[in-house]
């Protein structure tokens, strides 16, 4: 089936409206029609190349919320009807050790990503800036009832991105986590790890967001553009999950952990990041790095924001809003996700 969307045609170049070939469904796989379609900074990485090369024309996309319209014979977990989520995987081999420990996102084979991946059948994937999108029944999520599905779309990559390693470095009561970045990714983390029970403190370049992280569930709320910030907190935090989409001075941020503390890096800029070992054998610290989450981590994410009531603050915009959108992104000027609204696509 033919359906609309929008691609970036070349790197760095603008996106624009075109159409795209769905394939038919097969016996494992669902039919979504779109609702919504989060932005994500890593969409914007993908089509300026910071990642190196694409299959262009891309369409990216891999926060995406619809209905289930038809299902493949074989198919029994979702039905037509039912509301239902996308992230950023599609595929995987579903048989090396990582897929069988729910660690889909690292198949030794390669995931198959939403989007600008080789599909099982050798064509492009192309993602949720899209009206619909045809999907292998065991990679789509069951939204639950009660999250508004504008809010929910960025559950699927920046909900399951931060819920992920707040979940393995057990963020909870009586933990101290900082969350670096007060974007898509950011906010989800506050937001989660203020449900979890932990104590949260903002790291952000500027105060500009401070009323907001408050409300969004921090405890404190400090700018790294302030030197005194890094002194006044030294040694501080069981947990940073770095989000930030640029290149950090990560010793600075290294020395604000505990000993035994943990620096995770979700943020995945183009640039290699340095490290002085000094700054990890000084405390016994560790610095990580974690990518999504696999389906069954990210179906419980969702009924945990369902039960919390949390869901992405997000601004909804028309398709041919995108390009303005990821300027705004850029500029750090996002208040906390775009979400297009897949009619005006039609
Ligand atoms: P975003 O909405 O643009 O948020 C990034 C935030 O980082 C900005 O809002 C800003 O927060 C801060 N920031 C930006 N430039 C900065 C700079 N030069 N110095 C210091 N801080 C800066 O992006 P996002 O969608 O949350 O994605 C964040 C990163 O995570 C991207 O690199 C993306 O590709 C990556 N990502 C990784 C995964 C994964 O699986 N690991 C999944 C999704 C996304 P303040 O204004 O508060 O300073
Ligand atoms: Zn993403």
């Amino acid at each position: 089936m033919r359906v609309n969307a929008y691609a970036a045609p070349a790197a760095g170049e603008p996106l624009a409206p075109t159409t795209i070939e769905r394939r038919a469904v097969g016996p494992n796989d669902v039919l979504i029609e779109i609702e919504f379609a989060g932005i994500c900074h890593s969409d914007i990485h993908t089509v300026n190349g910071d990642w190196g090369p694409q299959p262009f024309p891309v369409v990216p996309g891999h926060e995406i919320v619809g209905r289930v319209t038809e299902v493949g014979s074989g198919v029994s977990r979702h039905a037509v009807g039912d509301r239902v989520g996308v992230g950023c995987m599609v595929g995987s081999c579903g048989e090396c050790t990582n897929c069988r420990n729910g660690d889909e996102q690292y198949c030794v084979k390669g995931m198959i990503g939403t989007y600008a991946a080789t599909d099982r059948d050798g064509t492009s994937t192309q993602g949720g800036y899209s009206t619909h999108v045809v999907v292998d029944a065991d990679y789509v999520l069951s939204v639950p009832d009660g999250i508004d599905p504008a809010a929910a779309a960025p559950l699927l990559c920046a909900g399951i991105t931060t819920y992920a390693p707040l979940r393995k470095w057990q963020a909870g009561p009586g933990t101290k986590v900082a969350v670096v970045g007060l974007g898509g990714l950011g906010h989800m983390a506050v937001k989660i790890a203020h449900a979890l029970g932990a104590e949260v403190t903002v790291l952000s370049q500027s105060l500009k967001k401070q009323e907001d992280g408050l409300r969004l569930g921090a405890d404190d709320y400090f700018a790294t553009s302030d030197p005194d910030t890094f002194e006044a907190l030294a040694g501080r935090f069981d947990l940073i999950v770095n989000t930030v989409s640029a290149k950090i001075d990560l010793d600075a941020y290294l020395g604000l952990l505990a000993v035994d503390g943990t620096l995770v890096n979700v943020g995945a800029p183009a640039e290699p990041l340095d490290v002085n070992v000094f700054s990890l054998i000084g405390g016994r610290r560790s610095f990580a790095g974690s990518m999504i989450g696999g389906i069954a981590l990210t179906q419980e994410m969702l009924d945990f924001c369902a039960e919390h009531h949390i869901g992405a603050e997000v601004e909804v915009i028309r398709a041919d809003q995108v390009n303005e959108a990821y300027e705004r992104v850029l500029a750090s000027d996002v208040r906390y996700r775009f979400v297009i609204d897949a009619s005006t696509l039609s």
